[in-house]
């Protein structure tokens, strides 16, 4: 077993709300100096710039998980994890049929990049990914865990798109045995409060600038014996996945 420090919500250049130099190099490159060893890329409703994130993750010599944050229908946002690029990319295929074909303005909404591993931009969404999608919470969940990822609700502690906010409570289904805190001195309000003694709590930084990514604070253990990039990922997701139905 290890201990890793993470970051599992990251947003980079391609999310419009983020800014430019959110790079997947610079990324990683922060990540590595405030000692994180885990950390997953979560635009909204995209995965575009998971692969030069997962290349710049291993130049930098920590884990990358490529993931997305998807926006319900509720207008929840939730957190979607995937062992690999194959699953995020189908998770993301199927999440585009789900998107409001509204075109962005980069001038109002900001920019939305491709960007590869040397910081080069290769190309630009066209369409704001921004607005919710048609997913239901449950179809949403659902398609997650069945392109072989796990999602929890992110920062539950924001009255905006966080799952309580909206719903007034975690719902029974479907259950979500992790949740995520954005602030981490909530942790004892909200277990006490919303009764999520049993749940595992995660705490990620949501960062849309470099300078919101944080020194490390927050850790997992994990079983990564015999250790691989590949390992550190299929165990953060199995666990992550464990009691969801
Ligand atoms: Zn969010
Ligand atoms: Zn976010």
């Amino acid at each position: 077993m290890s201990r890793y420090f993470y970051d599992l919500h990251l947003h980079s250049c391609l999310s419009p709300c983020a800014d430019d130099d959110m790079t997947p190099s610079n990324i990683a490159g922060m990540a590595s100096l405030c000692g994180l060893q885990l950390i997953a890329l979560t635009d909204h409703n995209t995965c575009g710039n998971c692969g030069a994130l997962l290349q710049a993750c291993r130049q930098y010599g920590i884990v990358g998980v490529p993931g997305m944050e998807l926006t319900t229908a509720e207008e929840i946002h939730l957190v979607c994890l995937f062992p690999g690029l194959v699953q995020a990319e189908e998770f993301e295929r199927q999440v585009r049929e789900h998107r409001l074909p509204i075109r962005n303005k980069p001038e109002i909404f900001g920019n939305q990049l491709f960007v590869d591993v040397d910081d080069n931009v290769v190309g630009e969404e066209p369409n704001l990914l921004i607005p919710a999608t048609t997913l239901s919470l449950e179809e949403g969940t659902a398609l997650a865990l069945s392109c072989g990822g796990a999602a929890f609700p992110a920062h539950i502690d924001r009255p905006s798109n966080g799952i309580i906010g909206i719903l007034g409570d975690l719902p029974e289904r479907p259950f979500f045995p992790t949740v995520e805190l954005n602030d981490r001195e909530n942790r004892e309000e909200y277990r006490e409060k919303y009764g999520l003694q049993d749940r595992r709590m995660l705490c990620s930084s949501d960062a849309h600038h470099l300078w919101d990514i944080r020194d490390a604070a927050n850790s997992i253990e994990l079983d990564d014996e015999p250790y691989s990039s590949q390992r550190v990922r299929d165990v953060l997701i199995q666990l992550l996945r464990e009691g969801m139905a």
